[in-house]
Formats: structure tokens, C-alpha cells, sequence
């Protein structure tokens, strides 16, 4: 016997060979070998919806071909879920090892795929001796996924260009994930914080004088306000009743007539004692999104970031497969876990019944486990990982020890004090008896111990803080909170929440800042007018239902074409219509300017240019004046409506030469040309072509003249324009319009 393996990743082949043996070799595909095509929609809308793919790694198949010339056999060992299914049946096609329609394996071939959600020697042998044919329901489904977001972002996106600016693009995800940053800043931006006020005394079982009383405006932004030192030897107590009513303080009015009344004399007595235990039990192991928000919160990880340490861990062999939704942990790391826990902490850090998580997933042939060390005896220092690795591991592997943990006991105290019938106030004091799975995994829970007060006791105030608060607008979403938010309204995978949030901040629809996610002004533009427009898109509710419907063909209920269908139909046809319908004026002021017309003197507006932001007079179009912004918004002198750097490397690549040097982008008397990077001295100059495929999504097929002579596309002094193949020998042009204007 003598079989290829092939996995995804170079890693992961490594850690496989060491427990396979002789008699396989294992070999990576470097993730996928095909893709869709770059330049084209690649997917027949008349047929089916039939995707055509290309070949995206020549080399990595050639190697692939060559190593199963002398083999019996081949077996896919690609990760455990849709996308690693749809790898592996795209290899075994390319391979030869089904028929044309992708679906039967030719007779005779024999081919195997074997799955597996730790990479132990234990796991592999199994999941070897348990092999089974490709899943042609999650195949199916991760295909839809691709068709479905490819139809989105190319029917949209070149409307984006039209209407809005060049390079932009809109997703299925990513849009709607966008809208939630967007709808966040807004409910920010609209925000009236209100005032209130807290009330805390310091009190003493010592007789003592006159308390000190502070009242405490909120300091401005940046004033400091020297506070009375908090005594800290003292409890706090809070003032949550007033007349009989919850405590809610709005003015200084108030806030000074009860100041004044606290400072007099009064009888501060113990009206009531109670002591509770309380229990705080762990949280479940981790899943792909709970391992992100914790990454986040306790490491400062982002989600792309926490993906990457995971998936070499789990290369490695350390962690079970980190793309998962499930809280469930096998049998066997069960038992492992709770021998580790009785070992280390003792028997009474088990709870009286094993603790069970629910497996959420409601695809069965995803039925993965939660995150999990693969040898909890182990920890970080053990295994000899470095610094980055170190912590995601130890956070992984407390967290799942934790899990299955008795609970924490907590004595949890609480003592109010009655002023003159008119004032109570209450402190609280916690303390762990007994720790349980927090001797493991911290949870934030501060100890504060109180005297054991008696009732009818009489206390002394020493200290009483009058402060001025105001509420707080909601958070702007972090990557963890928007990952968790997501996973709350039914969108997207495991496998999708990192690489969503990663492409809406490098679109620069958001910024992160400190990081919390903040939308651009091209991301509020880009989600106004899908909103309006489209609204399904951007609607979380709609796009849990094909999310939902991505599940079913997962689980074998629908035909994937069928869903396809169902949704691409209306679209087009929306898409048509809107196209036409949507006036690009009303999508490009962004706000007012206090800059004033160079031209009349007038105020100007800030407009959304093809290129970028720029200035334009309140009065066009009568008037004309307009002012230049650079990248920082600055304004410049004139305007200068160039590409950014940014939009010439994606979609106007400036040519090489031969020792790898950009052409640069030159004004001259004709226009716009590349310049070699030694011009003038290199008397070298190109003329400027847009790549094709853009070119007619923004000005249409190019025409062409006798003989059929197509004529392309050049920039010239007066703007864009089409010229003969044999300009400018033969002087014949025609002046270019975009689709919209024509
Ligand atoms: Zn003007």
C-alpha cells in the first residue's frame, strides 16, 4: 500500500507524515488550487448557475499529479468542514479521480477522505481506519456561499463605481456587518447624554464630627477637579432610596438641598442585614466566536490575529479544530479533563454531575467540538510555545478545564442604613468560600469584605461624595463585540466572522481606532444607498435566512441551485432598474465646509469625487469653483482630481521595468501618460489603458470602426477618450461617456 494525503497547509502535512508512517506521503495544496476567475462573473446565470473555475496554483498540481504516479490511492485529510470539503473535491477533480459532473468517483480509482478535529496520532489512526466518501451536501454548500456572495459583489459592486467611486466594492456579509457599524455611529451621533447624580457615604462604627461633603461637577474634557481622597478603609455605601423612591437624582438643585440636609444631624442606624450564597458557574469551552471575544478582551487580540495563532496551534497538534460552533468536548477529553482536575485540585472540584454543553451546530456532518488543548496535562511552558502562541494556548486550554469545574460559592453581603426615614443606603460585600473553576480561569470579581454589622446599629459619616455624571452614548462595536453580534443575528460561519471584519476595514469602509471600529465617510455613503436601494442586502434578518438556507443544503434539504435561484432573479432584475433610477448627487455631499468659493465667495460643500473627497461651490452648477482635499482632508490650492496611488496599483497598474520599477503616472501637453522612472532622460513613455473589464463596466463596449478596428480607451487633455488602434497615426476619436451619461 502506498497512498497520497493531501491537507492544506505545509504545517499540518508535517504533523501528519510524523504519525502516518510509511507507506503515505503527505502532501499540501496550499489552500485552494482553483478559484473563480478575477476578470469575469465565472458562473453560466442561464445554466444552472454552473461556476467555471481556473486553476489558480499550476505548480502545487503539477506536484500533486507527480506525487500519485507511483501511488495505489488517494485520501484527502483536509480540514473538517465546508471549505475543507470543497478543497478536497476540487483536488480530487483536478486529479482525475471523478467524472465530469464532480460527482461519482470513476471506477476503480480509489479515493478516500478522512476526517479527523485534532491532529494526535490517536485521531489520525482512527479517522484512517474510518474513511468515507466526499459530502456532497457541504460541498454544495460552500459553493453556493461563493456563487451567491460572486453575484452579489459583481453586480453590485461596478454600481457602487458608477454611482459613488471607483475601486468600491459591496458583499453579502460584509455589507451588512458595515450597516451595523454605520447604524451604531449614528444612534452615537444622535445621542443626548443626560444628566444624574450619585450619593456615597463613608461611615464609621467611630463617633466622629462633622462629615466632609463634596459636591463634584463632572470635569469638562480637559479640566482636572481635585476630589476629596476616597477613604478607603471605609465601606461605601450608596444612596439608593430617597422619600421612599428609588434614588434617581437629575439636578444640583436637588443634589444641593440633600448635601445640606446630610451634613445636619441625624441618626444613620442599621435597618437590615442579609448574607446569601450564591453560586457562579463556569462558562462553556470555546467556540470559534467566544474564543475571538475573549482573545479580544484578555489578550488584545483581534479576530484575524487570534485565527492565525489558532490554526498554528491546531497545526501543530495542540488544539482541536478552531473553526467550530459547537460547545460540545468528546467523551475522552471529558474524562482527561476531569482525571487533570482531580489530580491537580482534588475531587471536590468536580461538580456532583458532569457538567454537559449543548452542541448548537444544526449541521450534522459538522458535528465538530468545541475548542479544546488536546493534552490538558500540558500547558504552555510545557509544550514550549512561544510568547504569542503561549497565551491563546493557555487561554484555550484554562477555559476548557474550567468548563467542567464545580462552581464557585460566594458569600454575598448586603447592609442598608437608615437616615431620618427619608434616606437609605446600601453597601454590598462578596467573598469566595469556596473557588472551584475560578482557581483556573479568573473571572473579574472583586472581593470586598464588610464588619459584620448589627441591626439597629448606629454608623457616623466621615466622608459624603455628591458626583455629577452623564449617561454614556452606546459603544461603538470592537471586532469582538461586531464577531458576537453577528453570531447573535444568524450571520455567517465560523470559518467567516475574521476575514468579514477584515475586509470592510481594508475596503476603508471602517477605521479602527483604540480598537473600536469606526465607519468612513465612503462606508456611511456606501450603506446609505444600500439601504435605500437595497435594502434586503443590508438586512440582518434577510440575511440570516440565507444563511439558514445555506444550512439546509449543508444537511441535504434543498438543491443549492434552487436557493441561488430563488434570490438572483429578483436581484438582477433590481439591480437593472436601480441602476438606472439612482442619481449619483444623491450620494456624494458628505457635509457642509466652512471653506468659502475661490469663484464667487460663496459657501462649499463637501462632495464624494471618482477619486476621493474635494470641495465644490453651494452654488453649482451655476458656479464652478472647486477646491482640491488631499488624503488628510487638507484643502489644497486647486483642483486636481487625480487618482490616489491607491486606485492606480488596483486598477490602473502602472507598468514595470525590467528591473522591477514603476512606470510614473506624468501630465503632458496631451494628457496623461506613463513616464519611465528616468524620464526625461529616458526618453520611454506608455499611454494609459484601463484594464478591460473596467473599462466597459464604466463606459461600455469599446466601438469599432472599419474593417473591425477596436478602438481603446485613452486619456487624453480634454479627459477620456476612444481612439483608433493606429492613433495617433490615423487621427479618428470618439469622446468617451460613462454608461450613465451616454
Ligand atoms: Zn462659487
Amino acid at each position: 500500500m502506498n497512498k497520497l494525503v493531501v491537507v492544506e497547509s505545509p504545517a499540518k502535512a508535517k504533523t501528519i507524515q510524523k504519525y502516518l508512517g510509511a507507506g503515505y506521503e503527505v502532501k499540501s495544496s496550499k489552500g485552494h488550487i482553483v478559484d473563480l476567475p478575477k476578470s469575469q462573473l465565472g458562473i453560466d446565470v442561464e445554466h444552472n448557475y454552473t461556476p467555471t473555475y481556473e486553476v489558480t496554483k499550476k505548480q502545487v498540481l503539477a506536484e500533486l499529479k507527480k506525487a500519485l504516479k507511483d501511488k495505489d490511492g488517494l485520501v484527502l485529510a483536509v480540514d473538517p468542514d465546508r471549505e475543507g470539503e470543497a478543497i478536497g473535491w476540487h483536488i480530487a477533480r483536478q486529479l482525475g479521480y471523478l467524472d465530469k459532473d464532480g460527482q461519482k468517483v470513476k471506477k476503480g480509482k480509489d479515493l478516500q477522505r478522512i476526517v479527523f478535529t485534532e491532529i494526535t496520532k490517536q485521531a489520525i489512526q482512527a479517522a484512517v481506519e474510518k474513511p468515507r466518501e466526499l459530502d456532497f451536501n457541504l460541498i454544495d454548500a460552500q459553493q453556493a456561499r461563493r456563487v451567491l456572495d460572486r453575484l452579489v459583489g459583481y453586480k453590485l459592486s461596478p454600481l457602487l463605481w458608477k454611482k459613488i467611486q471607483y475601486g468600491l466594492s459591496a458583499g453579502r456579509v460584509q455589507s451588512v456587518a458595515l450597516k451595523l457599524v454605520v447604524d451604531r455611529e449614528r444612534e452615537r451621533e444622535a445621542f443626548k447624554p443626560e444628566e444624574y447624580w450619585s450619593v456615597v457615604a463613608y461611615l464609621s462604627e467611630q463617633k466622629h464630627g462633622k462629615p466632609k461633603i463634596g459636591i463634584n461637577l463632572k470635569p469638562g474634557k480637559d479640566e482636572t477637579v481635585e476630589k476629596p481622597e476616597i477613604p478607603t478603609t471605609l465601606p461605601a455605601f450608596k444612596l439608593v432610596k430617597y422619600k421612599g423612591k428609588k434614588a434617581e437624582l437629575a439636578n444640583q438643585v436637588q443634589i444641593d438641598k440633600i448635601a445640606k440636609d446630610l451634613a445636619g444631624e441625624h441618626s444613620w442606624q442599621v435597618s437590615d442585614t442579609t448574607t446569601k450564597t450564591q453560586e457562579k458557574h463556569p462558562r462553556s469551552p470555546f467556540t470559534t466566536s467566544l474564543l475571538q471575544q475573549a482573545a479580544s478582551g484578555r489578550l488584545g487580540f483581534g479576530a484575524t490575529r487570534t485565527m492565525k495563532v489558532a490554526q498554528q496551534l491546531y497545526e501543530a497538534g495542540h488544539i482541536t479544530y478552531m473553526r467550530t460552533d459547537s460547545l460540545h468536548m468528546s467523551d475522552q477529553a471529558v474524562k482527561a479533563i476531569e482525571a487533570h482536575v482531580k489530580k491537580k485540585y482534588g475531587a471536590e472540584y468536580l461538580p456532583a454531575k458532569a457538567r454537559q454543553y449543548a452542541n448548537k451546530s444544526k449541521v450534522t456532518q459538522e458535528a465538530h467540538e468545541a475548542i479544546r488543548p488536546t493534552q490538558v496535562d500540558k500547558d504552555a511552558k510545557a509544550l514550549g510555545l512561544e510568547a504569542e502562541q503561549a497565551a491563546l494556548y493557555d487561554l484555550i486550554r484554562t477555559r476548557a478545564v474550567a468548563s467542567l469545574m464545580a462552581s464557585a460559592k460566594i458569600s454575598v453581603n448586603k447592609v442598608s442604613v437608615d437616615v431620618n426615614n427619608t434616606y437609605v443606603f446600601q453597601a454590598n460585600g462578596q467573598n469566595i468560600i469556596f473557588p472551584g473553576y475560578l482557581r483556573v480561569y479568573n473571572e473579574r470579581l472583586l472581593e470586598t469584605d464588610l464588619p459584620p454589622y448589627k441591626q439597629g446599629q448606629e454608623l457616623f459619616p466621615t466622608q459624603i461624595d455628591l458626583d455629577q455624571h452623564f449617561t454614556e452614548p452606546p459603544a461603538r462595536y470592537s471586532e469582538a463585540a461586531l464577531v458576537k453580534k453577528l453570531e447573535e443575528l444568524g450571520i455567517g460561519r465560523p470559518s467567516t466572522y475574521a476575514p468579514t471584519i477584515q475586509t470592510i476595514i481594508s475596503r476603508k469602509y471602517v477605521v479602527k481606532e483604540n480598537k473600536y471600529l469606526i465607519p468612513t465617510d465612503i462606508g456611511k455613503v456606501v450603506t446609505d444607498l444600500l439601504s435605500k436601494y437595497f435594502a434586503d442586502i443590508v438586512d440582518a434578518g434577510f440575511t440570516a435566512v440565507m444563511e439558514n438556507q445555506l444550512d439546509q443544503v449543508a444537511n441535504g434539504e434543498v438543491a443549492w441551485e434552487k436557493i441561488i435561484d430563488d434570490f438572483y432573479k429578483p436581484f438582477e432584475k433590481k439591480v437593472i432598474e436601480k441602476d438606472k433610477a439612482i442619481d449619483r448627487a444623491e450620494f456624494t455631499v458628505l457635509g457642509k465646509s466652512t471653506e468659502k468659493c475661490p469663484e464667487c465667495g460663496k459657501p462649499m460643500i463637501i462632495k464624494l469625487g471618482r477619486f476621493g473627497k474635494f470641495l465644490s461651490c453651494s452654488d453649482f452648477p451655476t458656479c464652478k469653483g472647486m477646491l482640491g482635499l488631499d488624503a488628510a482632508g487638507n484643502v489644497q490650492a486647486k483642483l486636481d482630481e487625480k487618482p490616489t496611488e491607491e486606485f492606480l496599483a488596483k486598477y490602473l497598474p502602472a507598468p514595470k521595468t525590467e528591473d522591477g520599477r514603476s512606470y510614473l503616472l506624468k501630465r503632458g501637453r496631451f494628457g496623461e501618460f506613463w513616464a519611465h522612472p528616468d524620464y526625461p532622460k529616458v526618453k520611454d513613455a506608455k499611454p494609459i489603458e484601463l484594464r478591460p473589464e473596467i473599462v466597459e463596466q464604466l463606459y461600455g463596449k469599446a466601438p469599432t470602426g472599419e474593417k473591425g478596428a477596436v478602438y481603446t480607451l485613452r486619456s487624453g487633455k480634454f479627459g477620456l477618450f476612444w481612439a483608433h488602434p493606429d492613433y495617433p497615426k490615423v487621427k479618428k476619436v470618439i469622446k468617451a461617456k460613462l454608461i450613465e451619461e451616454q
